[in-house]
């Protein structure tokens, strides 16, 4: 007998971490309501620094969300009207929004059904089309999707040959690493996003973005002040900005988090390492390069008859999500904007089999035990892939 899963099964578990660190969180956030300097207070500077040393990235501007991460570097990329910046259409809205919000054009490529993230091979399609239409292609954003960094060794070389910039959106994984290298250092440009359910979150919206690039860093750090000038007083004006400083608290917060962050990465790690060597084969995880470690923000697999294998998980204790439903182009909002994708492609393939599982560092080991027998009873009816 497969022992009982005990408590029941949290898709993410805020509490357990809470009870964690709630000492060292309730001092923190303490310091902050003594001290009172809520805009900017020192633990802003003091998240930058430990953000710069965590990550190995030169500067890290923290902002207001992972969103707003995404509309600075377009802003200081200069990007409007005219221009196109291809993304994938399998993605979270974030992504393309930031592009459409600012005049410029999306321009949807898809994915690989084996990583999930940005097909490299598909990319000389998408700047075609643009041309075609008549756009400048500007840039293209690499989404690491549930974790797991893009394949930036394949995109870097052929985004600088045709003088495109890469804005890493990394809102899903901070923290994981490719040959030893950190997101956040993987492009020139990254942001990412701290939202509670996110690898590493505060307790409300915050992001932020890391670059090797000095220029870049002063017009962020401007940019998210309404584009104060940099060295100049209060009221000198140097561009069209926004207001999208992270709190005080929120980054006091952040501090402690991150102090257990590589602990927590460790556990979610072990837990999609008991997944992909435990779980039926015919049930597919995103291939991971053997030189990449993901942050594993979700642990996500392709399944047939999803909407049954979820309901019935969900009798058996166990919450799941489904992490996208649609892709980006079928949306009422981006349905008009140029696409390369195919109708049955690998974007619109994943859009119907994904499902993510529970993969939170606070697991206990008969939980996992209990969704991977769950999951493996029911092999013979929901597995995609071909047994054997
Ligand atoms: C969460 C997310 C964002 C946006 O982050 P927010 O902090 O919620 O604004 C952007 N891109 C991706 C891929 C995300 O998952």
């Amino acid at each position: 007998m497969m022992s009982g899963p005990g408590d029941p099964i949290q898709f993410v578990d805020l509490a357990a971490q809470k009870a964690r660190i709630a000492d060292r969180i309730d001092a923190a956030v303490a310091r902050v309501l003594d001290h009172g300097q809520y805009i900017m207070g020192p633990e802003v500077a003091a998240l930058e620094a430990a953000l710069a040393a965590h990550s190995g990235a030169p500067h890290v501007i923290t902002c207001a969300s992972g969103t707003d991460a995404l509309l600075m570097a377009l802003m200081a990329f200069g990007i409007g009207p005219g221009d196109a910046v291809l993304c994938p259409d399998f993605t979270y809205t974030a992504t393309p929004e930031s592009i459409a919000v600012l005049g410029a054009t999306p321009v949807f490529v898809d994915v690989c059904a084996d990583s999930f993230n940005l097909d490299p091979e598909g990319l000389s399609d998408g700047l075609a089309l643009a041309q075609s239409l008549g756009l400048r292609p500007r840039g293209l954003i690499a989404v690491d999707l549930f974790g797991l960094p893009a394949d930036y060794a394949a995109i870097t070389p052929w985004a600088a040959d045709h003088g495109l910039f890469i804005l890493a959106d990394a809102a899903q994984s901070y923290g994981a690493r490719s040959a030893g290298a950190r997101v956040g250092t993987l492009s020139s440009v990254t942001s990412t996003s701290f939202f509670p359910a996110k690898p590493l979150g505060c307790y409300g919206d915050g992001g932020a973005l890391f670059t090797d690039d000095a220029a870049l860093a002063d017009a962020f750090v401007s940019i998210r002040a309404h584009g104060k000038a940099t060295g100049g007083g209060k009221y000198d004006i140097a561009r069209v900005g926004l207001n999208s400083r992270l709190d005080t608290l929120q980054a006091a917060i952040l501090l402690e988090k991150l102090a257990i962050l590589d602990e927590e990465l460790t556990a979610r790690r072990r837990i999609a390492a008991r997944y992909s060597a435990e779980l039926d084969p015919r049930y597919l995880p995103p291939k991971v390069p053997p030189h990449v470690e993901p942050a594993w923000a979700q642990y996500t697999i392709r399944c047939a008859g999803r909407d049954g294998l979820s309901a019935t998980l969900s009798e058996h204790g166990i919450p799941t999500n489904v992490y996208y439903p649609r892709r980006l182009h079928q949306q009422t909002a981006y349905r008009d904007f140029p696409k390369t994708v195919a109708e049955d492609g690998p974007a619109s393939r994943l859009s119907d089999e994904v499902l993510s599982l529970p993969v939170h560092p606070y697991l206990t080991e008969p939980q996992v035990d209990h969704v991977i027998a769950q999951l493996n009873a029911l092999a013979d009816h929901h597995g995609v892939a071909e047994s054997g």
